[in-house]
C-alpha cells in the first residue's frame, strides 16, 4: 500500500490522516527526515504558513522535501500547504518551498469568508460539484505555463496541478467526500507507473 506522509509540524494533520486512510492509502505523520525517507508521497495540511516555514527550516526538512519533489515524489498542499508549496506570495516577502509555479495571495477571500462552504465544480472529478470548505483561504493570482487549472471560485484559482504537485486552497479533509483524496492517490499510482511528468 502507498505510504503517504502527512507533514505533522502544525495544522490539521489528524483529519488528513483519517481521510487518506478512508480513501485507501497508508498515511503516517512526518516530523523529521527519517520519517520523510519512508514516504512515497507527502501532504502538507492546512495551518499557518509562516509558522510552518519556520518549523520546516528548524527541523531541516525544507531541503529534503524540495529534493524529493524534484526527484518525482508526489506532493499535495491544502490551504497553508498550497502557500508553502507556491513559488511566491503576492505582496509579502514570505519564503516558500517553490514547488509549483503559482503566486498565491493569503487570506484572499476577505473577512466575511473566514470560513465558508461552497458547491465547487471540479470537472476532473465529474458530477456532482464538490462541497469545498474554505478557511482563511488563499487564491491563485498567477499561473506558470505548465500549471493545469482544475477549479476556480469567483474567477479565482483554488485547485491546480503541475506534474506531480497538487494544490487546493480549500480543505477536502474536512468533507465526507473523498474524491480529491482519491485523485491524489491516483496521481501517486500514475507517478509510480512513470506516467506523470515530474515537477521541474
Ligand atoms: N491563512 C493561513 C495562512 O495564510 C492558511 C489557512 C489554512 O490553512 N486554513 O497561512
Amino acid at each position: 500500500m502507498t505510504r503517504i506522509g502527512v507533514l505533522a509540524l502544525q495544522g490539521d494533520v489528524e483529519e488528513h490522516i483519517a481521510a487518506l486512510r478512508r480513501a485507501g492509502g497508508d498515511p503516517f505523520e512526518v516530523r523529521n527526515c527519517a520519517d520523510l525517507a519512508q514516504a512515497d508521497a507527502l501532504v502538507i495540511p492546512g495551518g499557518e504558513s509562516t509558522t510552518v516555514m519556520k518549523l520546516l527550516t528548524r527541523s531541516a526538512l525544507d531541503r529534503p522535501i524540495v529534493e524529493r519533489v524534484h526527484a518525482g515524489m508526489p506532493l499535495w498542499g491544502t490551504c497553508m500547504g498550497m502557500i508553502v508549496a507556491a513559488r511566491d506570495v503576492a505582496g509579502l516577502e514570505q519564503s516558500t518551498l517553490d514547488l509549483i509555479d503559482i503566486t498565491v495571495r493569503r487570506n484572499a477571500f476577505g473577512r466575511q469568508n473566514e470560513s465558508v462552504e461552497v458547491e465547487l465544480p471540479i470537472p476532473a472529478l465529474g458530477e456532482p460539484p464538490f462541497r469545498a470548505i474554505f478557511i482563511r483561504a488563499p487564491w491563485i493570482e498567477r499561473y506558470g505555463p505548465k500549471v493545469e487549472r482544475l477549479a476556480e471560485r469567483n474567477g479565482r484559482g483554488v485547485m491546480v496541478r503541475e506534474g506531480s504537485v497538487l494544490a487546493t486552497s480549500f480543505h477536502p479533509e474536512l468533507s465526507d467526500d473523498l474524491r480529491v483524496h482519491r485523485y491524489f492517490l491516483q496521481m501517486i499510482v500514475d507517478s509510480q507507473a512513470g506516467k506523470a511528468p515530474t515537477a521541474a
